[in-house]
C-alpha cells in the first residue's frame, strides 16, 4: 500500500447505459501529498470529474461499476462503508464546484449553510457553529462577515458566492480539497483572487488540493504537479515545470498549442487539438489519441492502434506514448521552431 496522503491505483469507472458501457475512467493511478496541489487537465469528457466523484464516493452503485483502489490517509475509500464515507465527506475531504448557485441552497442564509456542515461533523452548538461561520467568512475575505452571515446566496456577487462555498468546504479543516473548475464561471480578476485564496489557505493549513481544470494556464500558476488525462486515462504526469517546459505527449503538445499566450502575436492563430474527443463507449484501440495524433505515422500507426501504451517510467515525469525519446525531443524542437517562425 502507498504511503501517500491520497493514492489512487488502477481506478476504473464504467457506467452501464442503454447505449452500451461508458468507460469513463480506465486504470488511472496518481498520488497527492499533503500541502501540494495536483492539477488534473483534459478536455470535457476526459474523466476528470468522474475520477473525483469516485474519490468522494458519490457515484450511484447501481449504475457505476468501480474497481481499483483509493487510499486516503490510511483508509481504503472504495472498501469503506457508506456511513464512513458520509463522515469523511465535507469533513476530511471537501469539494468546491464550478457553480456555487447550484451548490448553495437559495432558501437558507449563507451562515446557516456553513454552520450546518460544521455542526453535522463536530456536534458543535448553534452559537459556536455561527461563530465558526463568521470566522470562515472573514478568513475567505468576505467583508463585514458578522452582517453577511445572515444574507442569502442571491445577495452575494458571483465571486462572493464562490468564497462562501470555499468557506463551507473548509469549515472542518479538511485534509483534501477537490476543486472542480472552481473559477470557470468567474471573470479574470475574481478568478485570480479565488486561486490566490486557495493558495493562502493551503499554506496555512497544509491542505492537499486536486484542481480540476481544462486550463493549463491555471495549472501553471497554481499547481505543483499535473496529470494530463485523455479518454479516461493518464497520458502524461510530472511536476508542473516538467510537463509545461518539456512536455512529452502529443496530446499535451496540442493542449499547450491551443493556449492563449501574451507572447503569441495577434495574427498567429491558436491551434486547437485536431478532431473531437472520442466516444467513451467505443474508445479507439491502442492509444486512444491515435485517430487525432499527427505523430502516429512517425511512431507507426499499427503500433499506435495496437496495444495500449502504458504510462512510464513508474515514477517521476512519465508519459504514455510510443514515440522514442529522440523522436519526442526532435518533434518538440520542430514544433517550437515552427511557432517561432510564425512570430
Ligand atoms: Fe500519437 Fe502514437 Fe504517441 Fe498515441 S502512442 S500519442 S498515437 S504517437
Amino acid at each position: 500500500m502507498s504511503t501517500s496522503f491520497l493514492s489512487v491505483t488502477d481506478l476504473t469507472v464504467d457506467f452501464h447505459t442503454e447505449d452500451g458501457v461508458v468507460h469513463a475512467v480506465d486504470k488511472l493511478s496518481f498520488e497527492v501529498e499533503k500541502g501540494t496541489t495536483l492539477g488534473i487537465v483534459g478536455e470535457s469528457g476526459s474523466g476528470k470529474s468522474v475520477t473525483n466523484l469516485a474519490v468522494l464516493g458519490l457515484h450511484n452503485p447501481e449504475t457505476a461499476k468501480i474497481s481499483g483502489r483509493i487510499d486516503f490517509d490510511g483508509t481504503d475509500l472504495l472498501g469503506a462503508p457508506r456511513s464512513a464515507m458520509e463522515k469523511l465527506r465535507g469533513n476530511r475531504i471537501a469539494m468546491i464546484f464550478q457553480d456555487p448557485l447550484t451548490s448553495l441552497s437559495p432558501y437558507h442564509t449563507v451562515g446557516v449553510q456553513i454552520s450546518e456542515v460544521y455542526r453535522r461533523h463536530t456536534g458543535a452548538s448553534k452559537a459556536a457553529a455561527r461563530d465558526r461561520a463568521i470566522e470562515m467568512l472573514g478568513r475567505v475575505g468576505i467583508p463585514q462577515p458578522k452582517t453577511r452571515v445572515d444574507e442569502y446566496p442571491h445577495q452575494f456577487s458571483g465571486g462572493m458566492r464562490q468564497r462562501a462555498m470555499i468557506a463551507m468546504a473548509l469549515v472542518c479543516d479538511p485534509g483534501l480539497l477537490i476543486a472542480d473548475e472552481p473559477t470557470t464561471a468567474l471573470d479574470v480578476t475574481v478568478q485570480a483572487q479565488i486561486l490566490d485564496l486557495l493558495r493562502d489557505l493551503q499554506d496555512q493549513f497544509g491542505t492537499a488540493i486536486i484542481l480540476i481544470t481544462h486550463d493549463l494556464g491555471v495549472v501553471a500558476h497554481n499547481a505543483h504537479n499535473v496529470l494530463v488525462m485523455y479518454a479516461g486515462r493518464a497520458v502524461e504526469r510530472g511536476t508542473v515545470r516538467e510537463v509545461l517546459r518539456s512536455p512529452r505527449h502529443p496530446y499535451t503538445w496540442g493542449l499547450l498549442g491551443s493556449m492563449p499566450s501574451l507572447r503569441r502575436p495577434v495574427d498567429v492563430p491558436l491551434e486547437p487539438v485536431r478532431g473531437t474527443p472520442p466516444s467513451m463507449i467505443n474508445v479507439p484501440s491502442g492509444c486512444p489519441f491515435h485517430p487525432r495524433c499527427d505523430y502516429a505515422e512517425l511512431a507507426g500507426r499499427e503500433v499506435c492502434a495496437g496495444e495500449r501504451p502504458e504510462l512510464s517510467p513508474p515514477r517521476g515525469h512519465a508519459d504514455a506514448c510510443y514515440l522514442t525519446p529522440t523522436q519526442k525531443t526532435e518533434s518538440l524542437a520542430a514544433k517550437s521552431r515552427t511557432a517561432k517562425e510564425a512570430r
